[in-house]
């Protein structure tokens, strides 16, 4: 019996070696406990949204599959943000590394520490390429498509970077 929910996490940085931070980012989620990396987007750069005159984002999204529970892959996402110097003053202020997680199988999470669907990236073009061009059939929980919430979404500031992908 297969009980491994396949997973999305975004991926973003834009301080201290944006390139570097996601690259080595890849590398500790090949390496999850009681879970395999299945597949890379490209990366994008994208002007940030937040507050104040930040540098561009690199984004990407990974697929894995996983037998952790939500909030188990949360705590090492956390593990993972913190060993890159993660801080948290200002709400979207510049970052080393963000791991969200996007999707989990297809499960509606609501707690203190999750929610999944990730709230927000219906609108995010630095989201839903990459995870379009990861999972171009992909239907959320909620019935739309990742292909329509992107045709609504102004994506004209995502810069293609690199296409990569991690071991199948
Ligand atoms: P945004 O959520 O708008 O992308 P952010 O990524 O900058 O903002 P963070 O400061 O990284 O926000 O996270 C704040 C809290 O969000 C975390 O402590 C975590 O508990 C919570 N959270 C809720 N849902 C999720 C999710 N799907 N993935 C990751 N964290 C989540
Ligand atoms: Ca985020
Ligand atoms: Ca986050």
């Amino acid at each position: 019996m297969n009980n491994f929910t396949t997973v999305f996490i975004g991926l973003g940085s834009n301080l201290s070696d944006p390139a570097e931070q996601i690259n080595s980012a890849l590398n500790e989620l090949a390496q999850l406990p009681s879970s395999r990396a299945l597949q890379c987007a490209p990366w994008y750069s994208s002007k940030a949204i937040g507050p104040g005159d930040q540098p561009d984002y690199i984004n990407t999204v990974v697929k894995l599959e996983t037998i952790l529970a939500a909030e188990k892959l949360l705590d090492q996402l956390q593990s993972i943000e913190k060993k890159h110097g993660r801080q948290r003053n200002i709400r979207w202020g510049a970052r080393t590394l963000d791991l969200d997680i996007l999707l989990f199988g297809e499960e509606v999470i609501s707690t203190n520490r999750l929610e999944i669907p990730h709230p927000e990236m219906n609108w995010r073009g630095f989201v839903l390429k990459p995870l379009f061009d990861l999972a171009p059939t992909l239907t959320l929980p909620k019935g739309h498509s990742v292909k329509e919430y992107l045709a609504a979404c102004d994506t004209s500031d995502l810069r293609l970077l690199k296409d990569v992908f991690i071991a199948q």
